[in-house]
């Protein structure tokens, strides 16, 4: 029998860095919440070659006593937990007090520190976990922490790690993270001694948004705000006509604290359910506070995976407050027009052309208005707007969630109902243009109304509504379709169902389906592009649930229902149009997530033909 030999604390060390210390960034991360944990109110990262050859995070918080100094990289060394007890109420962010000596132990590391009332600071090195060097040094109060040469004495992990600037985008992820779940602390990163970030410490969530992800993301959100039983939600997302190509830019933050949540990620889509095209996805940044009891942040140490144990209600909270959030967003939205240039006068030099990447830049001006068009009237600091940082794709993708788990449906409360008013100014078709768009004036703004869009969307909540099939219009002669051989299966396989959307089909043999009733509201020379359209939502839906592949379906038919773009409209048709999407306010964008209307305001003209 091999005898048996209690690892050395060295050893256990490293096997725990495995764990803590995968990658520049979850040092990053780990060093940052410490950082958090001392109170500080400034912090600055700093890396080269992407974290591999230096980390540098220094804060001005409370500082390490020189006693505690050494302590503080020993295993299981923490201020923040006393017993077992301490262990149900996680307030802090790192709690394990293994941070600190897993990362001792895979390189060489430097610190400095002070705390408010020492005389002088402390200075230490440690390579690979052991003391070189205490001495007393002269310091500012708070912390700075080096770390060089990550993994040196560690080849096999060394191996791992992939180019620098992919490294250093997990590291930009983390600072991100956290200037997000932190906009009371003036944050700011630097890579190769470039500044990559920065962000005011106003903690306004508003601007740190702006200066974290970009003018772009920050301009099209709506704010979220509201409670659910035990649970509150805050924060933007973005307006179903700023979606996203993939899910990167949904941030969600538990107790202040970046989690990955397959249940987060759905509730958030079904809000957006109807309202954005398919295979496009809405972004967030939304900050969820939960009694502590009810969330457990511990699943695997450097991991941000969350388990909450009332999903139901977490679901809820995050669906209903999103979905209210929305039915406040403005659902015409305003037409872009350029800026117009002022004539430059003679005495003048002409003002410079804007260059091409201006458009992460705002002026004070700029961003106060588009404060303002959030709502948020006081602006305190001036943002530091210089430099924020192109946000690519790839740096948080590697964190976020592949798909959204299905979330079973039970019977659900009724959200309370919006009591908000359309804007009851009368309106006035002024006529149709193109023969697509609708003309409208109403008080001060001049609409247009995409036709087919608007009818599109009548007839889509009017079918969801309904609780019947949709009703059939037998044919007078039968047309036969030729479909596909996958379309033609998946079609008479599904009879009994194509039936409830109002096809009535026969199998003709050869791929053939013989179309004898459609659905009531579309034109016979409609139907057999209809049916291979549900033919084809029917092979697509395959792995989506039934409600999903409902919708979509309920999609195809209001859309082959719906008057075409280029036919043309009777005035009283027009009229219909117009009064339903003008007197409601629940007809913002097309199935798809096209918008309805495009508005132009007075100012808007009036700048343009230089009035204003
Ligand atoms: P934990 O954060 O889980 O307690 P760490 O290994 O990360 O464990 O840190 C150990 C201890 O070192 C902390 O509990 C804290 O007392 C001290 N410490 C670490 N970083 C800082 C810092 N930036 N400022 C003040 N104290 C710190
Ligand atoms: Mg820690």
């Amino acid at each position: 029998m091999p005898k048996i030999l209690q690892l050395s604390a060295h050893v256990a060390d490293m096997i725990a860095a495995g764990e803590v210390v995968e990658r520049p960034a979850s040092v990053v991360k780990e060093l940052l919440e410490n950082a958090i944990d001392a109170g500080s109110s400034r912090i600055d990262v700093a890396i080269e070659n992407g974290g591999m050859t230096l980390i540098r995070v220094s804060d001005d918080g409370c500082g390490i006593a020189d006693g505690d100094a050494e302590t503080a990289f020993l295993r299981h060394a923490t201020s923040k937990i006393r017993d077992a007890g301490d262990l149900e109420h996680i307030r802090t962010l790192g709690f394990r007090g293994e941070a600190l000596a897993a990362t001792a132990a895979v390189s060489r590391i430097e610190l400095l520190t002070k705390t408010a009332d020492a005389e002088i600071g402390t200075r230490l090195l440690l390579d690979g976990g052991a003391v070189r060097l205490h001495e007393e040094t002269g310091c500012p109060n708070g912390t700075t922490i080096l770390v060089r040469d990550l993994f040196y004495n560690t080849p096999a992990r060394m191996k791992f790690m992939k180019r620098d600037s992919v490294e250093a985008s997990a590291v930009l992820g983390a600072v991100q993270q956290q200037a997000l779940a932190h906009p009371e602390i003036a944050l700011r990163f630097f890579k190769d001694g470039q500044q990559a970030l920065s962000t005011d410490g106003s903690g306004d969530l508003c601007a740190a948004i702006y200066q974290v992800l970009g003018r772009q993301f920050a301009q099209g959100l709506s704010e979220v705000h509201g409670t659910w039983d035990r649970f509150a939600i805050s924060g933007f997302v973005t307006r179903p006509t700023e979606s996203h190509g993939n899910r990167s830019h949904q941030l969600f933050f538990v107790n202040g604290r970046c989690v990955k949540s397959r249940l987060l990620t759905s509730a958030l889509e079904e809000a957006y359910r109807n309202q954005i095209m398919v295979g496009r996805f809405p972004g967030c940044v939304l900050m969820l506070t939960v009694p502590e009891d009810t969330v457990d942040v511990n699943v695997h140490p450097a991991k941000t995976e969350v388990k909450f144990l009332s999903e139901r209600d977490i679901f809820d909270c995050v669906r209903y407050g999103v979905e209210a959030a929305l039915r406040q967003t403005p659902g015409k939205i305003e037409a872009r027009l350029p800026q117009q240039q002022p004539i430059p006068q003679p005495q003048q030099t002409a003002a410079p052309a804007p260059k091409k990447d201006f458009y992460r830049t705002m002026n004070a001006a700029d961003y106060k208005a588009f404060l303002q068009q959030l709502g948020k009237n006081a602006v305190t600091a001036s943002p530091a707007v210089a430099k924020t940082v192109l946000q690519k794709d790839e740096q948080i993708v590697a964190d976020q969630v592949e798909l959204p788990l299905p979330v079973s449906h039970a019977p659900q409360p009724e959200p309370p109902k919006e009591t908000k008013q359309p804007d009851d100014a009368p309106w006035r078709i002024i006529g149709e243009v193109l023969s697509t768009y609708i003309i409208v004036e109403q008080g001060e703004d001049v609409y247009f109304m995409d036709k087919h869009a608007a009818h599109e969307r009548i007839l889509f909540e009017k079918y969801k509504a309904q609780q019947q099939p949709i009703a059939i219009q037998t044919l007078l002669a039968p047309v036969s379709a030729s479909l596909t051989p996958e379309e033609a299966s998946a079609a008479l396989e599904n009879l009994a169902l194509l039936e409830t959307f109002g096809f009535e089909l026969e199998d003709f043999g050869d791929d053939t389906v013989l179309i004898r009733g459609i659905p009531a509201d579309l034109d016979p020379e409609q139907a057999q592009a209809a049916l291979s359209e549900a033919a084809a939502d029917l092979l697509a839906g395959k792995h989506l649930r039934a409600e999903d592949l409902r919708d979509n379906l309920l999609h195809t038919v209001a859309c082959k229902a719906a008057i075409k773009a280029g036919w043309h409209t009777d005035p009283l048709e027009r009229q219909k149009l117009v009064d339903e999407v003008f007197s409601r306010d629940d007809l913002k964008y097309c199935p798809h997530g096209r918008p309805i209307c495009i508005k132009l305001t007075k100012s808007a003209l009036e700048q343009q033909f230089g009035r204003a």
